[in-house]
């Protein structure tokens, strides 16, 4: 084959290098300041899971295609999540979004509801309501521990302090998405440019960098958002379904999205993809993809995940667009 003409130390030494790359990109991006594109990034990822495909020795616990996100820093205090934070894995075709589908149905051994939801360009966030009082704000962090932005997501407009409604649950922790409004954006970058100050690059990074300002007041000048999209740990309330969970949380007044959908096969994926393929800017925030989910709650626990990501989900990435490949240009004018 042609891995028995490779020498061994060369791929050990590029697999080091590559580690060594995406986990200081990661740590960059995870900061809202990354120097390459998403593309290229998704392309050194690619490589790095084809090189521990042929060589499995190379695989550690280190490796990023083992571990979510990226370590904390210490500008903000530790926050260990209720319940682990995963990554998720990607497709890049409809025929790999079809064997998912597949391969998740034949190790559930059912039909499947599937739950199709935008991918938000932002900022994992997680928070934990307990009796209905928002009590903390945590990033991803590495997905055991994140950093503790409580006061930063106060500053979130649309973060309710205070869970309104019926039977709101003990306990409650909530994952989403802090995403910068495009429309939000372009006004801020035209107000910059007009006044010839410098202009920002994006608004994934800028959420992100709003987000984990030092001082809230500074989080709360940007018009940032939050959309719900998982569950953690919870006490005092059960839900079957992750949809019928978003209907309960849209009840006590967290923001769910307008656009997901649940489906009763792969075509009814295919379809909700092919539609934000072409529909991609007429949504409030930017997208990157699609996430598919098994809706039944039971079945997701059951198919688990592995130590990255849910086996009960995947995100189906678009092909990365002009503007994008143009974030090194505008870096340079900053
Ligand atoms: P990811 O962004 O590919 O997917 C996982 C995340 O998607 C989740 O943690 C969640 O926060 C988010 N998400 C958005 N909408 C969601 C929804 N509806 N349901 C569930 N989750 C949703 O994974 P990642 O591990 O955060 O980051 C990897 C990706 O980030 C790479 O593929 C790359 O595109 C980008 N990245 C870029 C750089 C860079 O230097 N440019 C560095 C690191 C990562």
């Amino acid at each position: 084959t042609q891995t028995d003409q490779v020498d061994p130390t060369k791929v050990a030494d590029r697999h080091a290098e590559l580690s060594a790359e995406l986990t200081e990109h990661a740590q960059r991006y995870y900061d809202g300041d990354p120097v390459i594109t998403d593309a290229a990034y998704d392309e050194l990822y690619l490589e790095l899971v084809q090189i521990e495909e042929s060589f499995p020795d190379l695989v550690t616990d280190a490796s990023p295609t083992q571990r979510v996100g990226a370590q904390v820093g210490s500008s903000f205090a530790p926050a260990e999540h209720l319940q682990r934070m995963y990554s998720l894995d990607n497709v890049f075709a409809i025929d790999e979004l079809k064997a998912w589908a597949e391969r998740t149905q034949r190790n559930a051994g059912t039909t499947l509801d599937y739950l199709c939801e935008l991918k938000i360009d932002g900022l994992a966030v997680a928070l934990v309501y307990e009796d209905g009082v928002l009590t903390r704000g945590a990033t991803r962090g590495d997905g055991r521990v994140g950093e503790d932005i409580t006061a930063n997501v106060k500053a979130v407009a649309n973060i309710p302090d205070r869970l309104t409604g019926d039977d709101i649950p003990a306990l409650l922790e909530v994952r989403g998405e802090v995403f910068f409004p495009v429309a939000d954006f372009t006004e801020l970058n035209e107000k910059l440019a007009a006044e010839g100050k410098p202009t920002y690059a994006n608004p994934r990074n800028t959420a992100a960098g709003s987000l984990r300002q030092k001082d809230p007041r500074e989080t709360a000048k940007r018009k940032l958002r939050l959309i719900v999209h998982g569950i953690g740990a919870s006490r005092g309330v059960r839900w079957r379904s992750q949809s019928e969970a978003y209907d309960l949380l849209r009840g006590w007044g967290l923001p769910v999205s307008e656009h997901s959908k649940v489906v009763s096969d792969v075509d009814g994926v295919v379809d909700f993809v092919e539609y934000y393929g072409e529909h991609r800017h007429d949504v409030e925030h930017e997208i990157d993809g699609v996430v598919v989910k098994v809706d039944d709650i039971a079945m997701q626990a059951e198919l688990g995940s592995t130590s990255r990501a849910p086996r009960w989900a995947t995100a189906f990435k678009y092909p990365p667009e002009e503007v994008n490949t143009k974030l090194l240009d505008i870096r340079v004018n900053v």
